[in-house]
């Protein structure tokens, strides 16, 4: 089973920001969610997030560094898939902990499953992949996942 997330970021503190628990943000609390699509190019892998895109993490770590992903995090049970879950193949190393998932067509790595430090299923969005957003309005925060 899937244990750890390898990108040992502050999720805790993502998730309570979400959900209106961290004092910081109570003026955000209530709006309602927002909606994202976005697929991989081919369109044989399509789904929605349910959130907002507050920022996302460029990761230098062996994958991260190639594929180029911009993850956004969120509870897996944010991220609706709209075509089945097998029509995206899955990569794993290292611990596979963390299910990289891309299309076997087009090569696109649109998003990642793993859990976070507590157990709780965690999905990492791959924001270049989801339409209609201006990217570079995201602030990006650099991990050194290449030292871990
Ligand atoms: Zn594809």
């Amino acid at each position: 089973m899937l244990q750890e997330l390898s990108l040992p970021i502050n999720i805790a503190s993502v998730v309570a920001h979400r959900e209106g628990t961290c004092p910081g943000m109570n003026a955000e609390f209530g709006r309602s969610a927002m909606n994202y699509k976005g697929s991989c190019h081919c369109g044989r892998v399509a789904f929605e997030v349910e959130g907002e895109i507050e920022g996302a993490l460029a990761c230098n770590c062996s994958i991260c560094q190639r594929k180029g992903s911009l993850l956004w995090f969120v509870p897996r049970e944010k991220l609706h898939l709209l075509t089945p879950d097998d029509a995206a193949s899955s990569y794993t190393f290292n611990k596979h902990v963390i299910k990289h998932r891309f299309c076997p067509v087009c090569g696109v790595h649109p998003y990642g499953e793993g859990t976070d430090p507590k157990g709780n299923a965690m999905a990492a969005i791959n924001i270049r992949c989801i339409e209609g957003i201006d990217l570079a309005a995201i602030p990006v925060t650099h991990y050194d996942g290449r030292s871990l």
